[in-house]
C-alpha cells in the first residue's frame, strides 16, 4: 500500500520508527518488535538506513518483516558516498521484499566534509532516481528550525521545494518538542508553495542522556519544561518514562486538534511506548 493514501485520508493517521540492530543475532530479537507493534496497531513503521549503507541487509529484512505483518513498510534510504549501482541494488530488493514505500535521503556528511559525495549530491537528486527506477511513493526529511548546514530556514526551505518538484509526495519533520514552532514552520512551508502532506515527527523522551544527544546531533531547541521533567526524574526512569509519554502525547493531541492528522512517532525500538501512546489516544484515532 502506497502510505500517501493514508495521509490523504482525513483520518488520523500513526507511525513509528524502527532501527535495524547493530549486530546480526539481534535481528530475530527486532523482527519480534515488528510484530508485537503490528499486533497493537499502526498505520506503518519506517526503518531507518545506516549511514553510509552499513547495515543494508539488516533494514531490508526489517522492512520485509513489517510487509509480512501486513503493515505498510517505509524504507530510509541515503545516498551519500553512494553511486548508482548501489541504489539500484537496494532498491532492487526493496521491490523483492514488496515495498513501495522509500524515504529518499542524503544521509549526514562523514565528519570534516563539507560537500557531497558520490553519484547523488542532494536527497532531491535521489527522488529524482527513485522516481524513475519503479513505481515507489517517495517522502523526503524537512527540518521546522532549519538543516544544520543551510544558512536559515528560507533557503533550506528553497531546497525542500526542489525535493518536492523532483517528485516528493510527503514529507517528514525532524522532532520537534514546541508545536507553535511546528505551525509557524508549516506557514512558511504553504508561503513556498509547498502542499504536500507533511508528517510531524514526534520522540517521546524517555532519559536525559537523549535530550542531551538530541540538542547536540540535531539543534533541535528543548523547551524549559520538557528539560525541568527530564531533570526531575532522571534518576526514576519509570517515572521519566511516563512523564516522557505524557509530554508526547500532549503534543499529539494540540497537534490533532489543531487539524494536523500525520504523526510519526520516534519509538526507538520500544513497542511499549508506541502502544501506551496509541492507547490513550484510542477514542481521539476514532473521532
Ligand atoms: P538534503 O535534502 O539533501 O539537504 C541537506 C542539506 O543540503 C540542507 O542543508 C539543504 O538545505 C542543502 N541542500 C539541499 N539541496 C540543495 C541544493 N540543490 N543545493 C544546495 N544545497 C542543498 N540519516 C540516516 O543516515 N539514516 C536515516 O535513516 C535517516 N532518517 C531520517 C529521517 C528523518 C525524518 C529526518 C528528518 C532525518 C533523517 N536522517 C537519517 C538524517 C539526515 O540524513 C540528515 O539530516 C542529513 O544531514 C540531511 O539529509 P536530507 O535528506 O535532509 O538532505
Amino acid at each position: 500500500m502506497k502510505i500517501i493514501d493514508l495521509l490523504k485520508s482525513p483520518k488520523v493517521c500513526v507511525s513509528c520508527e524502527l532501527f535495524p540492530p547493530k549486530k546480526g543475532s539481534e535481528l530475530e530479537h527486532a523482527q519480534e518488535i515488528v510484530r508485537t507493534i503490528a499486533i497493537q496497531g499502526v498505520d506503518y513503521m519506517s526503518v531507518t538506513y545506516g549511514a553510509g549503507g552499513t547495515a543494508v541487509g539488516k533494514s531490508v529484512a526489517l522492512v520485509s518483516e513489517i510487509e509480512r505483518c501486513g503493515v505498510p513498510a517505509l524504507a530510509h534510504l541515503t545516498c551519500v558516498g553512494a553511486d548508482e549501482g548501489k541504489i539500484e541494488g537496494v532498491l532492487d530488493q526493496l521491490k523483492d521484499a514488496h515495498v513501495e514505500n522509500v524515504l529518499a535521503l542524503r544521509g549526514d556528511l562523514p565528519q570534516g566534509q563539507d560537500h557531497p559525495l558520490g553519484d547523488y549530491a542532494h536527497a532531491s537528486d535521489l527522488v529524482k532516481k527513485i522516481k524513475s527506477y519503479g513505481d515507489f511513493c517517495v517522502g523526503g526529511a524537512t527540518y521546522p528550525e532549519g538543516h544544520p548546514e543551510a544558512a536559515g530556514l528560507d533557503e533550506d526551505l528553497e531546497h525542500t521545494k526542489m525535493k518536492v518538484e523532483a517528485g516528493c509526495d510527503f514529507l517528514v519533520t525532524q522532532m520537534f518538542f514546541d508545536n507553535s514552532m511546528f505551525y509557524n514552520f508549516m506557514y512558511r512551508l504553504l508561503a513556498k508553495g509547498i502542499q504536500v502532506p507533511v508528517v510531524a515527527g514526534i520522540m517521546p523522551v524517555t532519559n536525559l542522556k537523549q535530550i542531551e544527544k538530541i540538542f547536540t546531533l540535531s539543534g533541535t531547541p528543548v523547551p524549559a519544561p520538557l528539560r525541568a521533567m527530564a531533570e526531575r526524574f532522571a534518576d526514576h526512569p519509570a517515572a521519566l518514562k511516563q512523564a516522557g509519554m505524557a509530554y508526547a502525547i500532549g503534543q499529539i493531541v494540540d497537534l490533532i486538534a489543531n487539524g494536523f492528522t500525520n504523526i510519526h512517532i520516534y519509538t526507538m525500538n520500544k513497542p511499549e511506548i508506541i502502544g501506551g501512546i496509541r492507547s490513550n489516544l484510542s477514542e481521539i484515532i476514532r473521532c
